[in-house]
C-alpha cells in the first residue's frame, strides 16, 4: 500500500495522498455537479475559478509580486525550452526595433520606411543578436542545444560550462569571476537545479543582480526545486517549471513572467518581419502574449491538473504559516539528515557533484565499497526496495543513485533513507 513505501522518484513524483483522494472524488464527481473534472468545460466557470484560485495560491506561497503574470502551459519542461527561445528573441527584436525607430526620428503613426528598418534590424541580428546560456548539467545542456537547433549555434553563447573545470563531468557551478556574458543578450538562461546531476544553485547569482531596467532578461528554468526555498522573483524575467516534481501531476507547466515582457509594454513583432530576418516564428500555444491574453484558457487546458497543483498549494499554505520559508526549513533539513549519513562512511560512499553546489532536492551519489560499484550499488538498490526505499536508480545517462527529496517526502521517509544509508554500510564494513 502507498503506507508502506517512500517513493524517491525524480519525476513524476510522489503526491501527498490526501491530494490524491481529494482528487479521485473530484475526477468522477466535481462538487456535486454529477460531472467530474476532466470531464468539464474548461470554458466553464468553474475552470476559471479553479485557474484563478490556483494562481492566487501560487503567488501567495511564493510571495509573487503583483508586476508578474502566472500562466499554465503545456507542452512541458522541454516545451519551455523552445517557448524561452521563440518569446525572448522576438522581445529583443521588438525592443530592437523601437530603438532604431527612435535613431531614425520616426515618431508613433508616421510612415516606416521598411527596407532601411529591414536593414538595419538584419544587421542587428547578424551581429548583436546572442543568447546566453550557462550550462551546469543535463537540463540546461539541452536548453541551450534547443536554442542553436532554433536560430543557429552563432546566436548562442555558452557563458560557462561547468564540465571544463570538472573532468569533463557536471557537478560544480563554475566561478562567476569566469562567466563570458554577451553585452545584450536576449536572455541569461540558467537551470537553477539540475535534476540528474543533483547540483543547484546555493543562491541568486551575485553577476546576474538587476541593475535597473536595462538589466539582462533572466530565465530559470525550477522545474525541480520550485515550492521549496524562497526565490527573490524581482530578480527574473522569467521563471518555469513542469508541475510534475513539487507542485502536481504531469501535463502542465507554469511560467511566472514579469508584465514588462507583456503587451502593453512590448508587442510581439509581425511574423512577418520575423519571417524576413530569418528568424523562427513559434507556435501560438507557446506564445506568453496568447496565453496572457487569455487567462491561460486559450485552447483546452487539463483543469483536473491545474486543480491537483490547487490542492497541494491549499496544503502547503495551510502547514506552513509562514509559506514557502517553513518548507524551506523541512527541504534542508531532510537534506542535511541524508547527505550526513551519506558522509560518515565515505569509503562506502561517494557523493557526485561538490559539496559548494549539492542539490537538496535531487541527492545523487554512488556505492563505492568493495570496489564493484555495479555489484554494490545492484546491492543497495535490492535492499532499499524491501525496506519500502523505491525509485531511487539514478538517471540513465550517469548511472548511480539518486534520491529525489522533493516536498511531498516527509521528515519521517528522509529519516528512513539515512537510516538504511547508515545500516547498509555498517553491514559491508
Ligand atoms: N528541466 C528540468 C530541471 C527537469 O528536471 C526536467 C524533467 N525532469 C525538464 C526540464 C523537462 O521536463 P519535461 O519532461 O516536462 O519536458
Amino acid at each position: 500500500s502507498r503506507e508502506e513505501i517512500t517513493y524517491f522518484g525524480a519525476g513524476p513524483a510522489l503526491l501527498p495522498t490526501n491530494v490524491l483522494n481529494t482528487a479521485a472524488q473530484a475526477l468522477v464527481n466535481y462538487d456535486n455537479t454529477g460531472l467530474g473534472l476532466a470531464e468539464h468545460s474548461h470554458r466553464s466557470e468553474l475552470a476559471t475559478g479553479i485557474v484563478n484560485t490556483a494562481k492566487a495560491d501560487l503567488a501567495k506561497y511564493l510571495d509573487v509580486p503583483d508586476d508578474y503574470e502566472i500562466l499554465f502551459m503545456q507542452g512541458g519542461g522541454s516545451g519551455e525550452f523552445s517557448a524561452t527561445v521563440y518569446n525572448m528573441v522576438s522581445i529583443w527584436v521588438e525592443r530592437r526595433k523601437q530603438r532604431i525607430l527612435k535613431e531614425l526620428g520616426i515618431e508613433g503613426g508616421k510612415e516606416i520606411p521598411e527596407d532601411e528598418l529591414v536593414m538595419q534590424l538584419q544587421k542587428a541580428v547578424d551581429e548583436e543578436l546572442r543568447i546566453d546560456y550557462l550550462v551546469t548539467g543535463s537540463w540546461s545542456l539541452k536548453a541551450s542545444q534547443e536554442a542553436t537547433r532554433l536560430v543557429g549555434a552563432e546566436h548562442v553563447n555558452v557563458v560557462a560550462d561547468s564540465r571544463k573545470a570538472n573532468d569533463g563531468k557536471f557537478g560544480k557551478i563554475p566561478e562567476e569571476s569566469t562567466w563570458k556574458l554577451s553585452k545584450n543578450p536576449a536572455m541569461v538562461y540558467y537551470c537553477d537545479n539540475e535534476t540528474v546531476d543533483g547540483v543547484e544553485f546555493p543562491e541568486f547569482p551575485k553577476t546576474l543582480e538587476p541593475n535597473g531596467d536595462d538589466g539582462p532578461i533572466i530565465v530559470a528554468d525550477m522545474s525541480s526545486n520550485i515550492l521549496s526555498r524562497r526565490i527573490p522573483v524581482k530578480n527574473f524575467s522569467v521563471i518555469f517549471f513542469g508541475a510534475q516534481k513539487n507542485l502536481g501531476s504531469t501535463g502542465i507547466t507554469v511560467v511566472i513572467i514579469r508584465k514588462n515582457l507583456l503587451p502593453p509594454a512590448v508587442a510581439t513583432p509581425a511574423p512577418t518581419l520575423l519571417r524576413k530576418l530569418g528568424l523562427p516564428i513559434g507556435p501560438i500555444v507557446l506564445s506568453y502574449e496568447t496565453i496572457a491574453k487569455n487567462n491561460s484558457l486559450y485552447n483546452t487546458l487539463s483543469i483536473f491538473d491545474v486543480y491537483i497543483a490547487g490542492q497541494v498549494l491549499k496544503s502547503l499554505l495551510s502547514t506552513f504559516p509562514d509559506k514557502v520559508d517553513g518548507q524551506q526549513a523541512i527541504a534542508e533539513k531532510k537534506a542535511k539528515t541524508i547527505y550526513e549519513a551519506l558522509e560518515a562512511y565515505p569509503e562506502s560512499y561517494k557523493i557526485v557533484p561538490d559539496k559548494s553546489a549539492r542539490s537538496r532536492m535531487n541527492i545523487c551519489f554512488r556505492v563505492t565499497h568493495g570496489g564493484d560499484v555495479d555489484a554494490a550499488e545492484k546491492n543497495f538498490l535490492k535492499g532499499a526496495v524491501s525496506n519500502g526505499l523505491t525509485g531511487l536508480k539514478g538517471h540513465r545517462s550517469v548511472g548511480g543513485i539518486r534520491a529525489s527529496n522533493y516536498n511531498s517526502i516527509q521528515l519521517p521517509g528522509a529519516e528512513a533513507l539515512a537510516k538504511y544509508i547508515t545500516v547498509f554500510a555498517k553491514e559491508k564494513a
